[in-house]
């Protein structure tokens, strides 16, 4: 991968982009890691560099690509935070800032923490920006896995199934889903991923492309003779969700592969009616599997039109007929509507209402900081997510501190807690929590029980019933001896 190719595609996206820009991160972000090698043997520079190249594809803006180039920057060579602000801003700076928060996040495997860390990733990206950063890192990351120990990779496999591919389904960003499931599904599923495979790629794949090579041939010749322009691609299962599926509903794998799809992108809305009349007078449409998307969008927002039809050699093929705009909405959800809001934003173009307000919510981040509030999600609102030194995400409310967290841990841990340390520096036990602090306690064995003091700054129902009763406990202690002490819930 080289600078050049991110920066042609960015001008294929917006041919006024100042491409001097991402050049100079490039060179910033070179000489930051010269010398640096990734587990797979390549100059680390290769890593920012996919990462840019996947958010250039996703359409990203300008400095989420030069963010995407120095994600790292911060975080794993000698350049701080500051000098990247000094460089380039605050924007892209608080992009930054904001993936290496991300990053502390850690799945391992731990049931009763993954729905926190789902959570605390939304909670943290203040900016959808830094989710697609983060995410196009990660697929980067799961692409070189094979680098990496064994058990490191099912870790990392696991956290993004469990934690990002569920955001990414959330924000429609599937495209990106789809690929993180694949190379997730083959590390921790290699027999099922392998058989799957066989059978997929080297019967079916064959086969079809042979098919479609015939469908292409056919229909480019009857569109370019009506004057319309397009693209026409084959469209491939994807492994995870044909596995999925076979779970789910005991298929087998011949009921799941009857159809395959193709897509076919034109340039204007009435282009995709003319293809679809093109299709169905060359090949008869089977009933019922027509479905206009267009005039009646799904509710996500999806739009298409789909048919099914009787093809060459009387094989069932689907057809998926749309503009270039809907299939990056398709495949790109929230990352994409934001490109074409921005794009067509002087034209009076109705979004589908889930991302209007999600837009609208982008647009109010410049001056409240708070994304997850301003959408209104009622899990997220007066509450923070922060992290024991191993990566849990531990929910507190707002205004917590060490102590709220010392409690949630365990009743032993805020009992015998004598100090605390934020983000690796010391700090008072009084000190109020941010979202994403990474929190660690220094406890005393031999100590007695909390201080009645603490009572006055805890925030958590919880602490403040612990030090309750512990100081009702030490008020009877020497009078009574209590019959047991063990009934807290641990
Ligand atoms: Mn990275």
């Amino acid at each position: 991968m080289t600078i050049e190719q991110i920066a042609e595609k960015v001008k294929k996206n917006n041919p006024k982009a100042d491409t001097d820009l991402v050049r100079l991160a490039y060179d910033f972000a070179s000489e930051a890691h010269a010398g640096q090698v990734r587990k797979n043997g390549e100059p680390y520079i290769q890593h920012s560099l996919h990462t840019a190249f996947v958010l250039a594809q996703m359409k990203a803006d300008l400095n989420t690509i030069i963010a995407g180039l120095l994600h790292d920057v911060p975080e794993d060579t000698s350049h701080t935070l500051a000098d990247v602000e000094k460089n380039f801003g605050k924007e892209i700076a608080g992009l930054v800032e904001g993936v290496t928060k991300v990053g502390k996040i850690r799945y391992r495997g731990i049931q009763r923490y993954r729905e926190n860390l789902r959570k605390m990733f939304l909670a943290l990206a203040t900016d959808i920006r830094i989710i697609m950063i983060k995410f196009s890192d990660r697929l980067h990351n799961l692409r070189t896995l094979a680098a990496l120990p064994q058990d490191k990779q099912e870790r990392i496999a696991k956290e993004s199934l469990e934690i990002y591919v569920p955001i990414a389904e959330l924000l429609g960003i599937w495209e990106l889903k789809w690929q993180m499931e694949d190379i997730c599904f083959k590390i921790l599923f290699p027999e099922e991923f392998k058989k799957l495979q066989y059978k997929y790629e080297v019967e079916r794949k064959a086969e079809n492309n042979q098919l479609i090579q015939k469908i292409k041939k056919i229909l480019g010749e009857e569109l370019k003779a009506a004057g319309v322009e397009h693209e026409i691609v084959g469209r491939f299962k994807h492994l995870y969700s044909i596995y999925l599926k076979m779970q789910e509903k005991n298929y087998a794998f011949d009921e799941i592969l009857d159809v395959f799809a193709l897509r076919v992108l034109v340039n204007h809305i009435s282009d995709c009616y003319k293809a679809l009349g093109i299709i169905h007078s060359v090949w008869k449409p089977k009933a019922g599997r027509f479905k206009d998307y267009i005039a009646l969008p799904k509710p996500n927002g999806y739009r298409s039109l789909h048919t099914t039809v009787f093809g060459p050699e009387g094989k069932s093929v689907e057809f998926q007929i749309r503009t270039e705009e809907m299939n990056d909405e398709a495949l790109y959800g929230i990352a994409a509507h934001w490109h074409y809001k921005r794009k067509f934003q002087n034209e009076d173009r109705k979004q589908p209402k889930w991302v209007e307000e999600i837009l609208e919510i982008q647009k109010q981040i410049k001056d409240t900081k708070d994304f997850i509030k301003n959408i209104k999600l009622d899990v997220f609102q007066h509450r923070i997510f922060v992290l024991s030194p191993k990566g849990d995400a531990f929910e507190l409310p707002e205004g917590s501190t060490p102590v709220d967290f010392a409690y949630a841990v365990h009743t032993d841990i805020g009992n015998k807690t004598v100090g605390a340390k934020v983000n690796e520096q010391i700090a008072t036990l009084d000190q109020e929590l941010k979202n994403g602090d990474m929190v660690e306690i220094i406890i005393e064995k031999n100590k007695k029980g909390p201080s009645n003091s603490w009572v006055s700054f805890v925030k958590s129902k919880r602490a403040k019933e612990k030090i309750k009763q512990n100081a009702k406990k030490n008020s009877i202690f020497g009078k009574f001896i209590p019959k047991f002490s063990g009934k807290e819930k641990k």
